[in-house]
């Protein structure tokens, strides 16, 4: 193998080292690949580490036998080896077939040419080949684009994103989550496959969407990109009515959280709450995602502020959790819109709720100092009555008529019979 100048020196984990070590022992080639060098680049550490090599699986298998492996897509080539518990997926050199309906490559074979792997890749920025020794191995420009913050596809993107739709979601969560500018050509592209999204599952997109909305350049991405989200969430590009500025910016205002973003993403769905669990629906959130979020929207009008009895059943209707998170979101949203009034009251009701919280005071049935057996035992009949007489207490603690104390709600309870 040639050896090239290395002016580059990341400080790779000691198990990663093994492993390349270990590679070349074998007499194999062996680069780490993809986001771990894009992020050391940008002077990020790498969450995890790939490599990419000649060897086939079972070569790999032959020389990594002393290790804990994992066959993580055999068909793929992927095997995962655990070094010091530290997993890491080693790639065979693939070159992908011919794909069919826009995500799934027809066949996937193996090459002994680093070149052509990296041909493959969707980014140039992810194409980018290191190793401590032998230095980077860039044939498309990789380090150009990160030191210009720019998302260019490897080769032809309109036929890249032909291949596969899913690089075009990559592409807006890349630049989201990076902070980087998608390169001309590739964005005409973007706009012109989005259709091919259709393609795409639920999951896939359900996991880039919420990684887009979390990126610091998310307000750029959703007031540029909206139309590629058009073929996938249609009911939600017709609610925003064309008005992706507002939206994008209410987005990027509120917290770093992956309940607010969507709740802020769906704002143009507030008044039609059907549509909005349906989307979730379809994009497979989980059962308590849905309904917080769910939760959420339906209180988007909600002042969130008044009397203590009024923020008591505040606290009371959606939960600590969601009370403290409605009113982050709603002064965000004040802040960003500059209305310094709303966010003042919003500061002082957040105060009085964490004091609530802190003090365990009492928000729902269950934090009542009574329970059903306790009015059970004064004759209250179970079942409807019960949870009536139960509801009723927690009103009359909430408006202050009695104090959330067990003799005192007893005597509250006789008295109303
Ligand atoms: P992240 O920080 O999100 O993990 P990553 O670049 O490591 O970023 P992965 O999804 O882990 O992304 O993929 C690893 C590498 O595999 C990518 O860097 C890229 O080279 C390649 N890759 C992943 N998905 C695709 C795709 N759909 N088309 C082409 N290449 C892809
Ligand atoms: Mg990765």
């Amino acid at each position: 193998m040639q050896k090239e100048k290395n002016t580059f020196c990341f400080p790779l984990p000691v198990p990663v080292l093994a492993v390349l070590h270990r590679l070349h022992m074998a007499g194999y080639e062996g680069f780490l690949v993809g986001g771990c060098v894009r992020d050391f680049l940008r002077g990020v550490t790498p969450h995890d580490y790939d490599l990419t090599t000649n060897a086939l699986p079972a070569d790999m298998h032959r020389m990594f036998a002393g290790y804990r492996l994992i066959d993580t897509g055999i068909k793929h080539g992927t095997v995962t080896v655990l070094a010091d518990g530290m997993p890491i997926e080693v790639t065979t050199y693939r070159v992908d077939g011919d794909y069919r309906d826009s995500r799934h490559p027809t066949e996937v074979r193996f090459t002994a040419n680093l070149r052509e792997d990296v041909a493959r890749r969707d980014f140039t920025m992810n194409a980018l080949a290191y190793h401590p020794d032998l230095g980077m191995r860039d044939y498309v420009d990789g380090c150009a684009d990160i030191a210009a913050r720019r998302i260019r596809a490897v080769g032809e993107p309109r036929r890249r994103f032909e291949e596969d739709a899913l690089r075009i979601l990559r592409a807006l969560r890349f630049s989201s989550v990076l902070d980087f500018s998608i390169e001309e050509e590739t964005a005409v592209a973007a706009h012109a496959c989005a259709h091919l999204l259709k393609n795409i599952s639920a999951e896939r997109i359900h996991e880039e969407l919420r990684k887009l909305l979390c990126g610091q350049n998310v307000q750029t991405v959703l007031t540029t990109y909206a139309d590629v989200l058009a073929p996938v969430l249609p009911a939600w590009y017709c609610a925003a009515r064309g008005d992706f500025a507002t939206l994008a910016a209410r987005v990027a205002a509120v917290p770093n959280d992956p309940i607010s973003r969507f709740t802020a993403f769906l704002l143009p769905l507030g008044d039609d709450l059907t549509t909005a669990d349906g989307l979730m629906a379809d994009l497979r959130f989980d059962r308590r995602t849905r309904e917080r979020i769910g939760k959420l929207l339906a209180h988007r009008k909600d002042p969130c502020t008044g009397d203590l009895a009024a923020l008591r059943r505040f606290v009371a209707g959606l939960g600590g959790e969601d009370a403290r998170l409605l009113l982050a979101f709603h002064w965000a949203l004040a802040v960003a819109e500059g209305d310094h009034d709303r966010a003042e009251s919003l500061t002082r009701a957040a105060k009085t709720v964490e004091g609530l919280l802190q003090k365990g005071a009492c928000c729902t049935v269950r934090d009542l100092a009574v329970r059903g057996e306790d009015l059970a035992a004064l004759g209250c009949p179970t079942g409807k009555p019960m949870g009536d007489a139960l509801r009723a207490l927690l009103a009359a603690v909430l408006d202050g008529r009695v104090e959330n104390e067990k003799e005192q709600l007893l005597a509250y309870f006789q008295a109303q019979q």
